[in-house]
């Protein structure tokens, strides 16, 4: 794959035309310099432009190249620990400002399509699937918790007549619908925002990698080719940061999870998913899958932890699809990729300050399309000076992975197997 391509996706083949933008050469002035394309980075890019700052974003392959333009396209609300686990681990009163947030996410994304008439098959309705019943109480849980953060609307099945209406598979004993979940084409999400960015008089250079953020009063931004002297600078490359800052790799770790996408499936796809909400299960290595507007099955679900690439991706992905829906049979596959998310110790996003110009995020561990929406906003809140809903989150502590370098993979793959073996034993 060359480093200008899109991973070999059903987005990619489907994407909406979008430039090649060219490359960095030279030096320049902005108020904001954003590193990363993603989700996070147009995302704040646009806020900041919205408020009249001079924003570039410098990208080191194609705008959506990471995890925004290869995700499951699913919506999903609060975070990758929900906020009973904020409550218990960092108190009630840290909890509560992150509580308020956890549904914005989704209303930033769906704002921004209908403003900036973005064309990404953007749907309502998302599904969580549960297969024991521990995993059903763990649902009921769910529902009410996100009802006493002020979000009705949800609704518990637990027969199997009624799922089937929803997500044709035997597989589930509970189900929670969320008629505010949704579901769309993440690549085409990720350059609709690229142009919302640039009509706001924004500025992108693809195939431009940062080698060295240099501090200061004025922080440089140095490329292979050029550099961007800035007022702030916001680093959004996540899983894909590699030794840009090394502080912040040895905070999180790369996990790589794989999709398929099946041929076209006509009127049978419509069996499947008769509602056409998107579906995840509630658990700890989740499989996930939605139909796509083409009627494609798009399923993904296993994690490489330390995200090496798998070299078949189909034998890791068919078994999980052919049990949740054997009507299927031996459908053709027709796209099979990797995209990597970042994991942190705590599931919780890290987010702060390298300096006092200098603002990341990162590390949503696998549920980052609503958050990534939010904390563009937040940047661009505390960048104006207002930075009280920034720092709700950057107060939260952030941890480094036990074991180092060496170690962290395995041993995170330790911890994850016995969760995974709790799942199936469903206890
Ligand atoms: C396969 C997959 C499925 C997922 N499914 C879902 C889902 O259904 N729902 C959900 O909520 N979340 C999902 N996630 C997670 C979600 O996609 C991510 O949390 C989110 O997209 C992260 O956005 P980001 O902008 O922070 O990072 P990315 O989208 O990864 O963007 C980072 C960008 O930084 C660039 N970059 C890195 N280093 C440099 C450098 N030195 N110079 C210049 N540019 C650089 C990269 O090229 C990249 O484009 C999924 C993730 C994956 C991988």
């Amino acid at each position: 794959m060359s480093a200008l391509a899109h991973a070999p996706s059903s987005y990619a083949a489907t994407a909406n035309r979008s430039p090649l933008r060219p490359a960095l050469q030279g030096a320049i002035d902005a108020d904001i310099c954003v590193i990363g394309a993603g989700y996070t980075g147009l995302s704040a890019g646009i806020s900041l432009a919205e408020a009249g700052f001079k924003v570039v974003v410098l990208e080191q392959s194609r705008v959506g190249w990471g995890a925004s333009g290869r995700n499951g396209g699913q919506i999903v609300h609060s975070y990758s620990r929900d906020i009973d686990f904020v409550e218990s681990h960092y108190g009630a009163e840290r909890a509560k400002p992150l509580a308020s947030m956890m549904f914005e996410g989704a209303q930033i994304i769906r704002e921004r399509v209908a403003k900036y008439q973005i064309q990404c098959d953007l749907k309502s309705g998302g599904v969580y699937a549960a297969m024991t019943g521990r995993k059903v109480r763990a649902l009921e849980e769910q529902k009410a918790l996100w009802e006493r953060c002020g979000h009705p609307g949800l609704t518990l099945h637990d027969n199997p007549d009624a799922i089937r209406t929803v997500v044709n598979s035997g597989r589930y004993q509970g189900i929670l619908v969320d008629p505010t979940g949704g579901h769309f084409h993440p690549l085409n999400l990720a350059l609709g925002e690229a142009a919302a960015l640039e009509s706001l008089g924004g500025t992108i250079f693809e195939n431009t990698a940062v080698t060295h953020i240099e501090r200061g009063e004025r922080p440089v931004v140095h490329t292979a080719q050029g550099q961007v002297r800035a007022r702030y600078v916001i680093v959004a490359c996540n899983a894909y940061l590699g030794e840009l800052e090394p502080v912040l790799s040895r905070m999180s770790m790369p996990c790589g999870t794989q999709v398929i996408a099946t041929a076209p499936l006509g009127a049978v796809a419509d069996c499947l998913i008769p509602s056409d909400y998107c579906v995840e299960d509630n658990n700890f290595l989740l499989d996930y899958f939605r139909l796509s507007a083409d009627k494609r099955l798009v399923y993904g679900g296993g994690v490489v932890y330390g995200a090496r690439d798998p070299a078949h991706i189909e034998s890791i992905i068919m078994p999980k699809m052919r049990k949740t829906f054997p009507q299927l049979g031996n459908v053709k596959i027709d796209y099979a990729w990797t995209g990597n998310f970042l994991l942190t110790l705590s599931r919780m996003p890290e987010v702060g300050q390298l300096s006092k110009n200098i603002y990341y995020s990162q590390g949503c561990s696998g549920h980052g399309v609503t958050f990534t929406h939010l904390i563009g906003r937040l940047l661009g809140e505390t960048i104006r000076g207002q930075a009280e809903r920034f720092n709700a989150f950057a107060s939260l502590p952030h941890y480094p992975f036990p074991g180092g370098r060496t170690f962290r993979v395995p041993l995170t793959a330790m911890g994850a197997l016995w969760y995974n073996l709790r799942d199936r034993l469903g206890v």
